[in-house]
């Protein structure tokens, strides 16, 4: 079967095929790291993790090269560290660390590569260079500026009128630009910032500018795959393919472009003025990584997603279902190749809905059998949703997440006094306990196959 994804240049879906199998590239603009990501950040993460999962599924883990860089060097940056106090580099390291733990909570395979702005300025200064020389960038006042007029395809990756975004720049237009939509590349840095020595004085680097350099010296000039949120197609992505097109002769920066879909709080867009930004790590303290995994990927990946509180919850819901099945075989981290139906799924441009109505089938045919053919249903399941990122946690571990390791031993000796009043009929005693407990501890008691347990419940889940 093909693989065929939505190539948002071409504006349709089109089947995949790598420059060379053997090394197939992507690229997805990755955070700049001076605060916490939130959920739409983190939905662009599990998307794109997804695509690298069912690339390694489909040409082999080690024949994939996947970047994602770490902006390191920005005016957000230099922003956070002027009001905290605390050195760039200080910033920068803790919330990158924080970044990749929260990602892999969220169960995104690291990339291989995630190079660094700062650890790139010699090879900007160098394409800069190469830009002026071919007439695509000029320098003035301390800056270096990308010119727009020389890149004739400017706007074909948006489809935003040329114009438009002329009139767009104009209002903030700087008396060193040539033209309205030139782009900074590099812009001079003020006494105590930050900077690199250049040709053109003390500076630093643009952001679009960075993405360009790091594709150009991590994987080569034109990859395979460009991945970013739909909110960098323009200008962000525009900038990088006018820089990289011109700085390598016209060749192309990438061979398909995918983009996802905005994350929406309720009716509205996520942002600051609305105060209603939900960071993927306060969601993490609540919630298993895989229950957040699971409502980012419930909406097809270019479909906007609605987050809310309700979606955890049926997502968890969803999970437990899951899980209930997969304790009934020892847990093993060893996992086999998916079964065909969430392949082919998956290889339908990501279609995630398919592949979960996928999963729920392999989990009814699980349910209706017994003995052998019932284990060999549930590693079959188990094996399809870790494709997909899922099923990674040991069951007996699924049911208590999100309670400390201290409160687990008090819980386990209180629940065992629960359980013996309440096997003495003493139940007086019983339901004081249970009382107890469940007010004291996120946590609910349940008694299955005569076994009595306590489930790790979050606060958040009024449902009883
Ligand atoms: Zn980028």
């Amino acid at each position: 079967m093909a693989l065929t994804i939505y190539d948002s240049m071409a504006r349709e879906k089109r089947v995949f095929e790598p420059a060379d199998p053997d090394r197939v590239t992507m690229y997805v603009c990755g955070p700049t790291v001076y605060s916490y990501a939130h959920i739409g950040n983190a939905r662009s993460a599990v998307a794109f993790d997804l695509l690298y999962r069912v690339l390694r599924a489909r040409y082999g883990a080690d024949h994939v090269v996947y970047a994602r860089n770490i902006t390191d060097i920005d005016d957000k940056i230099i922003k956070a560290a002027a009001e905290t106090g605390e050195p760039i580099d200080a910033i920068t390291k803790k919330f990158a660390d924080i970044y990749r733990a929260d990602m892999g909570a969220l169960g995104v395979i690291r990339p291989g590569l995630e190079p660094e702005a700062t650890g790139h300025v010699g090879p900007m200064i160098s394409m800069m260079e190469r830009l002026i020389e071919k007439g695509a960038a000029y320098a003035a006042e301390g800056h270096v500026l990308f010119s727009v007029d020389a890149y004739a395809d400017y706007g074909k990756l948006s489809g935003a009128d040329r114009d438009e975004m002329i009139a767009g720049a104009r209002v903030e237009v700087a008396p060193y630009k040539k033209s309205p939509a030139d782009f900074v590349l590099w812009k001079p840095s003020k006494e105590g910032e930050p900077g690199w020595d250049s040709p053109w004085g003390r500076g630093r680097p643009g952001w679009h500018l960075e993405c360009s350099v790091m594709i150009e010296s991590e994987l080569g000039e034109t990859i395979d795959i460009h991945g970013g949120g739909q909110d960098l197609r323009f200008p962000h992505h525009e900038n990088e393919i006018a820089q990289s097109a011109c700085a390598h002769d016209g060749a192309p920066l990438a061979r398909y472009w995918m983009h996802n879909g905005f994350l929406r709080m309720g009716a509205d867009k996520m942002s600051k003025s609305l105060g209603n930004i939900v960071l993927a790590h306060d969601l993490l303290k609540d919630w298993h990584g895989e229950v957040v995994r699971w409502a980012l990927l419930s909406a097809h990946y270019r479909q906007p997603l609605e987050w809310t509180e309700e979606l955890l919850k049926q997502s968890k819901k969803q999970l437990d279902r899951f899980y209930r099945l997969l304790g009934e075989i020892p847990f093993t981290e060893e996992t086999g190749a998916a079964p065909d139906s969430i392949m082919l799924a998956l290889e339908d441009d990501l279609n995630t809905p398919e592949a979960f109505a996928g999963l729920h089938e392999l989990r009814d045919i699980a349910g209706q059998v017994e003995g052998e053919a019932r284990k060999k249903a549930i590693s079959r399941l188990r094996d399809a949703g870790r494709l997909m990122g899922f099923f990674n946690e040991d069951p007996v571990e699924w049911k208590k997440f999100g309670v400390s390791i201290e409160d687990r031993s008090v819980l386990d000796k209180k629940v065992s006094e629960y359980d013996e009043a309440r096997k003495n009929k003493n139940y007086q005693k019983s339901d004081q306990l249970r009382a107890e407990i469940t007010m004291e501890y996120p946590v609910s008691i349940e008694t299955t196959g005569g076994v009595t347990n306590w489930v790790f419940k979050p606060k958040t889940d009024s449902e009883s």
